[in-house]
């Protein structure tokens, strides 16, 4: 499950001005472990590399997962505290029902 596509330096334009004077620099943590952080040597901001999982913080599956203890009649605590134990994500309620919105439970 774990995408391991790192795109390299040069190869990787900062999503502030679109240089590609682009340096890695250290991690950033989040639900899915380290993310690659990158240093623009033109504008000086920090970004990540979009692999695809940018904007989503968690893999698809989690949320298919998620919806579908949903349609089961698991609360969204139950279903919180689920994905924590077997899955070792931690989402809150909030982003359970966002994702229902979103989704509408057929993810
Ligand atoms: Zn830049």
């Amino acid at each position: 499950m774990a995408r391991t596509s790192k795109a390299q330096p040069g190869s990787v334009r900062c999503t502030f001005c679109g240089s590609a004077q682009a340096v890695w620099r250290g991690y950033r943590y989040n639900a899915l472990g380290k993310k690659h952080m990158m240093l623009c040597k033109s504008c000086g901001h920090k970004f990540t590399p979009d692999d695809g999982y940018l904007r989503m913080r968690f893999m698809p599956g989690i949320i298919r997962k998620a919806m579908e203890l949903r349609r089961k009649g698991y609360s969204t605590a139950e279903v919180k505290l689920n994905l924590q134990r077997q899955e070792g994500v931690r989402v809150s309620r909030w982003t359970i029902i966002k994702w229902e919105r979103k989704y509408g439970k057929k993810a």
